[in-house]
This record gives C-alpha cells, structure tokens and sequence, in this order.
C-alpha cells in the first residue's frame, strides 16, 4: 500500500500551556466534547496542565480523544522534585507528551540531548511523543532554517529503533509563529515538512516516513486551518491559543468542513 497525505490520519492537538483550572478545564469539556462524538477521520488531542491531566482522561473516556501532558522527565522515578515521569503518565492514561516545546528548549534549558532521552523514555513507557521543533526569527532570517530544524530532527531520533518511529509525532513550530498571531504561510511550512520527512526517510526508509504524522504549529486559527491542511506533508495542528476556547478548538478539528481548498 502507498502511504501518502489522504492515508495519514490527521491529528489536531491542543496544547493549553499553563491555562485553565480544574473547573475551567471542566467547562471547557462539557462544551467540546458533544462534537467530537460526530468527528470520525480526525484524532484529537488535549493537552491540559498537569494539574487537570486526571480529570480530562476521566471525561474523554468514551470519547476517542487522547489526552496528553506537556512535558515529562525522562527518568522512570527518583529524587527529581517537581518533575512527572513518563510511566507516571501512562499509568494515569495518558496516550500522548508534548516534548521539546520551544517554550521548555527556551525556559526550562532543554536541549537536543535532554530532548532525545524523554523521547525515548515516552517511547518505552508507551506515550506518543509529540516532538516539536523550529527555527527563531534570526535563524529564519539568515537561511538557517533548514539546518537547525535538520539538527533537531536527527538528535531528537537518535538511538530510536525503527519499529518505534511509527509510533512518532513531529510538530515544524517555527519559533517566530508560536502566540504572535504570525502563521507561516503554507509554502514555507510544507518546505520544512519536506526536509523533515526527507531525513526521515533518509533514516528509516520511504514507508516509515509516510506514515509519521508532522504537525504544524504557529498562530494556527480557523482562518488558516484548511489552507495548512491542503499542504501534502501537513498532517495536522499542533494548537496553542485557538484550542483554549471550546468554539475555536472545534473549527480548527473542523478544518475539512471551511471553504479553503482541502485535501
Ligand atoms: C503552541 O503552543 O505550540 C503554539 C503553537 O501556540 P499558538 O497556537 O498560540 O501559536
């Protein structure tokens, strides 16, 4: 079987960052959830604060959503305070962690290498990872793009064995997109999602990297959803802002239903 856009399971992801409280988490999935009763060829994701992780895998467990933490320690336990484990996550009923965030990469002093060690804990304890990686503005501007998104690619995969790659999620978050209202255009993320899955099939083989899904992260909205998902290496979203609101989550999940051209 070829494997292509059309055979890629879109996957739209919200990640709600340090927002919402219990019960504003709670509100926020009493409205959401009715719809996604009715979405049959889209995954959805959410990807609450740590605090309200329990609670949303209650509420979405008939729903089909998977819920996903932020961030992870790569360690299995130990006197690491304040930090979550990757089997604590699953244990809870994760099925997803968000990984790399240029938030965390810029915040918190993760690198390429503390990077790769939580994908591969993600991956023995069961978790999709959902990697993120992206250019800032400066490195856009001096043509580096490619080369620092390549960099983080092949670091990020290292030591990951073939069979487990299937189970990967990439999300191409250009630094310079992420809560600036600035999206890229679809030309220049479907070059970055080009070069990404190159290396992937430079690595693990044509088959393996058309079935790896590779998000799109960066002031996506429901104005600029369809025309991201039109691209053929764009295979879903990964949502900051837009996904905090229940209406907005639900237009981008919607994507296929806007005017833009849809693949
Ligand atoms: C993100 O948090 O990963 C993100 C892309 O945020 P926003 O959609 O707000 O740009």
């Amino acid at each position: 079987m070829s494997l292509n856009a059309t055979t890629r399971r879109p996957l739209m992801a919200a990640n709600w960052k340090m927002y919402k409280t219990v019960p504003q988490a709670d509100a926020f999935l009493k409205e959401f959830l009715p719809f996604v009763a009715s979405v049959k060829d889209v995954d959805v994701a959410i990807c609450p604060p740590f605090t309200s992780l329990a609670q949303t895998i209650q509420a979405t467990e008939k729903s089909g959503v998977g819920v996903g933490a932020q961030n992870m320690n790569e360690n299995e336990e130990g006197a690491f305070t304040g930090e979550v484990s990757g089997s604590m996550l699953s244990a809870l009923g994760c099925r997803y962690v968000i990984i790399g965030h240029s938030e965390r990469r810029q915040y918190y002093g993760e690198t390429d290498a503390s990077v790769n060690k939580k994908i591969l804990s993600a991956l023995k304890n069961n978790l999709i990872p959902i990697v993120c990686v992206g250019e800032s503005l400066q490195e856009r501007d001096a043509n580096e793009t490619l080369n620092v998104v390549g960099r983080q690619v092949r670091a990020a995969l290292a030591n990951i064995p073939s069979a487990e790659t299937k189970k990967l999620v990439i999300a191409y978050e250009p630094i310079w997109a992420i809560g600036t209202g600035r999206t890229a255009t679809p030309a220049q993320a479907q070059d970055v999602h080009l070069a990404i899955r190159d290396i992937l099939k430079d690595q693990y083989g044509s088959l393996t990297s058309l079935s790896i899904r590779i998000l799109y992260g960066g002031s996506v909205k429901p104005e600029n959803i369809a025309e991201l998902m039109a691209c053929e290496d764009i295979d879903g979203g990964l949502v900051g802002g837009a996904s905090l609101k229940p209406d907005s989550f639900r237009a981008i999940v919607n994507y296929k239903s806007a005017s833009a051209p849809v693949r």
